[in-house]
């Protein structure tokens, strides 16, 4: 309920229309529960019908994609991957492969503080059940130990995916919802829409302007105190994602322990409250602020500055917020 609630305070602020305002009638704005998380879909620019058909089917592509890429399923591509760890090479969709490739290449780029084979420090950490405790120490080295991205062969040619060691898992938690962001985006495009907005929790994909010369206007969520913001960013034809540790969380013993977990420790990363990140893509937004998030304000923006078109705002660990310098003075309402 709580993340709900956090969610919908951002899409509100994403609308870029407060108390008072009037959106123009040719805004349509629809919500969904898909992936675990809020999706929201803004068009503008067309008409009622053809906006609730494109919106439609951009709905139906997320549904689609989440039915390859959770990890809660023994049937999806990730659910077959994972049980044949150790064994054998298993044969997936072209979207696996895509989302796998561009996975290893953010791991490459990170030295590792994005991994993909994550899995088996998320299922033992368990963010996802009620019952949350800190796990012993030897039972988070053991799944630390499990997790390594260069142990994943990705074959793109045969189209196959290869876990080295039983007890291996993949985990798309932190970059799926990015990539079903640029896919629904895609989807709004064939449908001839060339403006909108879609907003997977907290990855943002925009396309075009909101109407000739605004832009869509995103606001980035204050990471500790719910329902304000930080400060806000105007986007056109590009995407923004945020990490923060402010969603998914436990603290014991005075320390926070949420889901974004640093492979080097097995234990949740603690440099950072929250990285926002702009990129040409969500894909690439969305992996990329889990890394950033992880390596913390110093490795989190030299990794941002060398990927081309891109950009970050990350607020670290005593709630300093560090830009790149593309976006200094661009983040607007930021308390310096
Ligand atoms: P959110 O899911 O809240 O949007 P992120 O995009 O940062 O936040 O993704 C966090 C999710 O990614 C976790 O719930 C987990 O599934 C996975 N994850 C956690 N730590 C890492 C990591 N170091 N590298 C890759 N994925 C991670
Ligand atoms: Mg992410």
């Amino acid at each position: 309920m709580r993340k709900a609630g956090v969610v919908l305070a951002m899409v509100l602020l994403v609308a870029g229309c407060g108390a008072g305002c009037r959106e123009s009638s040719d805004v349509h704005r629809r919500t969904q529960y898909l992936m675990g998380t809020v999706v929201t879909i803004t068009v503008a620019g067309v008409g009622g019908d053809d906006a609730d058909r494109a919106m439609n089917a951009a709905f139906e592509e997320i549904r689609r994609l989440e039915g390859i890429l959770t990890f809660f399923s023994e049937s999806s591509d990730l659910g077959r991957i994972n049980a044949a760890a150790g064994e054998r090479p298993v044969g997936v969709s072209a979207e696996t492969i895509e989302v796998l490739t561009e996975a290893r290449r953010i791991s490459d780029a990170s030295g590792g503080a994005f991994d993909a084979t994550i899995g088996p420090l998320v299922s033992l950490w368990g963010f996802e059940v009620k019952e949350r405790f800190v796990p012993p120490k030897e039972e988070i080295e053991r799944a630390r130990m499990l997790v390594d991205w260069r142990k994943m062969a990705v074959d793109p040619e045969r189209r196959t995916v290869r876990l080295d060691r039983k007890g291996m898992k993949v985990d798309l938690g932190g970059i799926a919802k990015g990539y079903a962001a640029d896919r629904a985006a895609e989807v709004l495009r064939q449908h001839g829409v060339s403006r909108a907005l879609v907003a997977v929790a907290g990855d943002i994909r925009a396309i075009g302007e909101k109407s000739p010369g605004v832009p869509w206007h995103v606001g980035i969520q204050h990471p500790r105190d719910p329902g304000t913001v930080l400060g806000s960013l105007r986007i056109a034809d590009r995407s923004v994602s945020t990490s923060g540790d402010y969603e998914r969380y436990f603290i014991e013993d005075d320390v926070r322990y949420h889901h974004i977990l640093d492979p080097a420790t097995g234990r949740s990363a603690a440099a950072s409250r929250s990285a926002t990140v702009l990129a040409p893509t969500t894909i690439l937004s969305d992996a990329l602020s889990t890394a950033a998030f992880v390596l913390g304000p110093e490795k989190g923006i030299a990794l941002v500055r060398s990927v081309p078109g891109a950009e970050a705002v990350i607020v670290d660990r005593e709630g300093r917020v560090h830009v790149t310098p593309g976006l200094a003075g661009k983040v607007e309402g930021l308390a310096s």
